[in-house]
């Protein structure tokens, strides 16, 4: 085959697009990812996920070693900022996995096309880097473009004072007031760094809770948890008006049930109301590659587009914008390619806000499961009465498991609290395997681990939690 000939080209390189690419590869197709960045791994490698949990951490680090040990008898004195240093290891942690990926293109024998992408007829992709060439793909060409900020009318994104969540993750200084526009994940995450880090921040909030599409439980725990820590939330209210000034920006906020304006003055204001999926100069209205009136590529439960040999997975089409379900349609597409019968379970795509505490959700909330009339019994237990909570001074949040009346099977779990990231995993597999909350209650978990909580609330569904 000549060098322009592949089985499979994925537009996109990111987590969605390099894994599908891998795994097209694993199973001995010819495969070439058309990425336009400088650099492999996306918006969740280069802008996204890895950045921002890197400066989470280390802003968690610092705050910990300012206020956070004297209690166990630890005390640290002279903490201080070195901003320029903890940029410089979010740098180092993004090189490292980007360049992670450029390698295991090269381990798998991926060509990575430098430029931007179009898809000029069915299985014939243009590449328009430093020359431009054109590609064919006779397998497939997947688009993996994912997603971009949404804009706010009204607020020009500049990156240094009206910023998007790129331009919060390299501010240049700790800015003293912080507006974020958006009480969802980027808004509390990045809120949560620059406010660790000594910014007053303030949350404009269209509606009237945070995190709207979480369990109604952890909207409410989160906003008490993260207002104690400092955060002010201003719900129900939209921006109306921004007026850059010679320090910052005068915003105007007017209830979203309409009332009397306000001033909101803020050195810093970050945008963070959403993305939006991405398919600029792609070729789509071209070839004929149908949208929902969301923006998003219509694909069928195969990932395929209306127009056959071309297929989308990851932000760019329906379904949570995160990076473990881009992933996971990326490996089942390439399997489907290959024949296998491989399929996402899109009921069972875990959620992690990374705040302190985290927050993590599977499956039904409780307004869903009301809402579609399922009959459902709750067990909830907090982390105050877990002994390992008390131990690591972190027993802020609990664990709530939702399963069936009738045959008690989990149909959702939602926690907040310490490392609840990590242990939603557990719940996942045990959705995947259509566990009872029974079955949660009955396996052995280790003491005193915070992963007692899990089996404590899968108790309490029954009433028989035994530490409460
Ligand atoms: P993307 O990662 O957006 O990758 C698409 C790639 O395609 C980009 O690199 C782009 O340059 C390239 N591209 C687009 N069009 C073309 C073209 N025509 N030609 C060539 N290249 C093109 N998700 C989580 O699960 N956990 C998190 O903790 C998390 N944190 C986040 C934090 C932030 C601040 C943000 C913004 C997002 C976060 N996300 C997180 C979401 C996550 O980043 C996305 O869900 C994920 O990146 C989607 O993967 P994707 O492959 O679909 O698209
Ligand atoms: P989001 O959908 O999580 O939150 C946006 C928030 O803005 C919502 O609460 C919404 O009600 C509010 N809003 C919308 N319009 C508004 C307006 N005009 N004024 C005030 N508030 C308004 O979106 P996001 O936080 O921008 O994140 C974008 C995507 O990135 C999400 O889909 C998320 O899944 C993904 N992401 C995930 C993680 C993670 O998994 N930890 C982290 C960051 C981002």
């Amino acid at each position: 085959m000549a060098e322009n000939t592949f089985d499979v080209v994925v537009i996109g390189g990111g987590p969605g697009g390099y894994v599908c690419a891998i795994r097209a590869a694993q199973l001995g197709f010819k495969v070439a990812c058309v990425e336009k960045r400088g650099t492999l791994g996306g918006t969740c490698l280069n802008v996204g996920c890895i950045p921002s949990k890197a400066l989470l951490s280390a802003s968690e680090k610092f705050e910990e070693a300012g206020h956070g040990l004297a209690k166990m008898g630890v005390k640290v004195g002279g903490v201080e900022l070195d901003l320029p240093a903890m940029m410089a290891f979010k740098d180092d942690v993004v090189k490292s996995n980007v360049n992670g990926v450029e390698f295991l293109f090269k381990k798998n024998k991926i060509t990575w096309l430098k430029g931007h992408g179009r898809i000029t007829a069915p299985g014939t992709v243009e590449v328009a880097g430093e020359t431009t060439e054109t590609v064919t793909a006779s397998k497939a060409i997947v688009i993996a473009t994912g997603s971009d900020v949404t804009p706010l009318p009204g607020l020009t994104i500049d990156e240094t004072t009206i910023v998007s969540s790129t331009g919060a993750l390299t501010l240049a200084e700790v800015p003293k007031r912080l507006a974020v526009i958006g009480g969802g994940v980027i808004g509390l995450e990045l809120g949560s760094v620059w406010g660790r880090l000594g910014a007053e921040v303030t949350v404009v909030e269209f509606l009237d809770k945070i995190l709207p599409t979480m369990d109604g439980e952890i909207s409410k725990q989160m906003q008490r948890i993260l207002g104690k820590q400092g955060m002010t939330f201003k719900l129900g209210t939209k921006v109306t008006g921004a007026v850059p000034g010679d320090s910052g920006v005068k915003l105007t906020l007017e209830p979203a049930k309409g009332g009397a304006a306000e001033e909101l003055e803020a050195d810093v204001v970050l945008v963070a109301i959403g993305r939006r999926p991405y398919t600029d100069s792609l070729g789509l209205d071209e070839v004929g590659v149908e949208r929902d009136n969301r923006g998003r590529v219509k694909v069928d439960h195969h990932f395929q587009t209306n127009v056959p040999g071309i297929y989308a997975i990851g932000d760019v089409i329906e379904g949570p914008m995160l990076a473990h379900k881009a992933e996971d349609e990326g490996v089942v597409l390439a399997e489907q390619l290959a024949g296998q019968a491989s399929h996402v379970n899109h009921d069972v795509i875990p959620g992690v806000v990374y705040t302190w505490p985290e927050v993590a959700s599977v499956g039904k909330t409780e307004e869903e499961l009301k809402a579609a009339g399922v009959a459902y019994k709750a067990g909830k237990f907090p982390f105050t009465a877990n002994g390992r909570a008390r131990a690591i001074n972190m027993t802020d949040g609990f664990v709530k498991v939702l399963a069936d009346a009738r045959t008690d099977k989990v149909l959702g779990v939602h926690m907040v609290g310490p490392n609840v990231g990590e242990l939603v995993s557990e719940l996942c597999v045990a959705m995947e395997f259509g566990a009872s909350a029974e079955d949660i209650a009955r396996t052995c978990h280790a003491h005193p681990t915070l992963a007692e909580v899990t089996k404590e609330a899968a108790l309490a569904v029954d009433g028989r939690a035994l530490h409460m």
